[in-house]
């Protein structure tokens, strides 16, 4: 058999910091090296495999589409693209009612941004320390980490502590054109955003006329035990950004906007964007989570996963955030050597930062494998 970690090394450009295993196959929760080892998928694709790995339904669609039309650029109108943007319409927020397609998180960063700019003819940006809006450099200007060898960024950016109404409030003025934000931080450490602190950012962006962007790339599409994250809130934003679990594993991106953003015809587009073969796949994946109430399975599960985490009563763990099933454990050492002890165990988990232990397992993972992983954190991180 060929050795496919060696190929990586030696013809990968480098970016990512790599784990010693060769994923070749996945089903539902589960995903198989090369040499035939299961592994419980705490990762999903990093928040991508939310209907599960290989999900039929998914399969069929991408197969089907395939074999009639596979690409379609936005200058000309097509069946299937035009349905998922009105099921984008009907399942958001109901002010949301204008879908651009792109194809990552990162791009829908971007389009967000300049939508904002050119909606509001301001320049600023503020956003949150610890948020995470994608790598590139629009996107990235709003990103808290990973910018320091990038810069100059895109000017006028500031940032803002979470929940810290008195420093928002002073950072949105006359020059801003929106506030991004996530509802829970993710690669921030799974940190959640209070409620009122939430409800009064609406506020004050309505108040002063600076645009609220809520990226929903990886709370949405049932994550976070509702379909949409800002439902827990109550808050409706002027742009909603998603990507990650929409296509059920094929690159997708979109932002959502309300009728107060100014229409962009001719100042912004992609080549891939809104092509029917992702457009196909994002339709059968938001039917599975409505069909299968994906949401609710990570409103119950989520819960049950977290008990069972604070039972273990590891003297390690400093504290378990929680949002449907998005599970950070902070803890009081580094958790690199942790997530290689996991992997021994079976169990594929996610660092957000140097101390926090993130699980975003597919939201189909049944009772029994989350008590595997449940069993498998109690023995790595020593029960007391
Ligand atoms: N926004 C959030 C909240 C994310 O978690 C991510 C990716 O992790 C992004 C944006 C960027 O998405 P992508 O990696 O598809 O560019």
């Amino acid at each position: 058999m060929a050795d496919f970690m060696k190929l990586e090394q030696q013809f990968a450009f480098e970016v990512y910091p790599k784990r010693e295993l060769v994923l070749t196959r996945g089903e539902g929760a589960a995903v198989w090296d090369d040499r035939g080892n299961e592994y419980i998928d705490c990762t999903a694709g990093i928040g991508v495999a939310s209907v599960g790995h290989a999900n039929p339904a998914v399969a069929e669609a991408i197969e089907k589409q395939a074999r009639v039309l596979v690409t379609c650029p936005g200058i000309f109108y097509n069946d299937v693209r035009a349905a998922l943007m009105a099921k984008l319409a009907e399942i958001t927020p109901p002010n949301l009612n204008r879908v651009f397609l792109c194809n990552s998180g990162t791009e829908a960063t971007e389009a967000a941004i300049k939508f904002a700019r050119w909606s509001t003819g301001r320049q600023k940006i503020v956003s949150l320390m610890r948020g995470f809006h994608g790598r590139t450099l629009g996107a990235l200007s709003a990103t808290f980490k990973y910018r320091d060898e990038f810069e100059p960024l895109i000017p006028g950016h500031g940032f803002v502590p979470l929940n810290d109404v008195e420093k928002l409030d002073q950072a949105l003025d006359e020059d801003t054109a929106c506030l991004i934000l996530e509802l829970v931080q993710g690669e921030g450490g799974v940190r959640p955003a209070q409620i009122e602190y939430v409800r009064r950012a609406r506020e004050l962006c309505t108040e002063r006329g600076v645009l609220l962007v809520i990226d929903e790339i990886q709370t949405g599409f049932g994550r976070c035990g509702a379909m949409f994250a800002c439902e827990l809130y109550g808050v409706q934003p002027d742009m909603m950004t998603l990507a990650k679990a929409l296509g059920g594993g094929v690159p997708i991106g979109a932002v959502m906007c309300s009728d107060t953003i100014r229409s962009a015809a001719g100042k912004h587009g992609s080549t891939f964007g809104g092509n029917p073969l992702a457009c196909a796949a994002a339709i059968a994946a938001v039917r599975y989570i409505e069909e299968h109430d994906l949401a609710g399975s990570a409103r119950e599960n989520g819960a049950y996963f977290r008990e069972l985490i604070e039972r273990s009563q590891s003297s390690v763990i400093r504290e378990v955030r929680q949002s449907g099933l998005m599970i950070g454990i902070e803890l009081k050492q580094r958790v690199k050597p942790y997530l290689i002890e996991l992997m021994a165990e079976g169990v594929l988990a996610l660092p957000a930062g140097p101390t926090v232990i993130r699980l975003l397992p597919p939201l189909t993972i049944p009772r029994d494998r989350i008590e595997c992983v449940a069993a498998a954190l109690g023995r790595v991180l020593g029960e007391r």
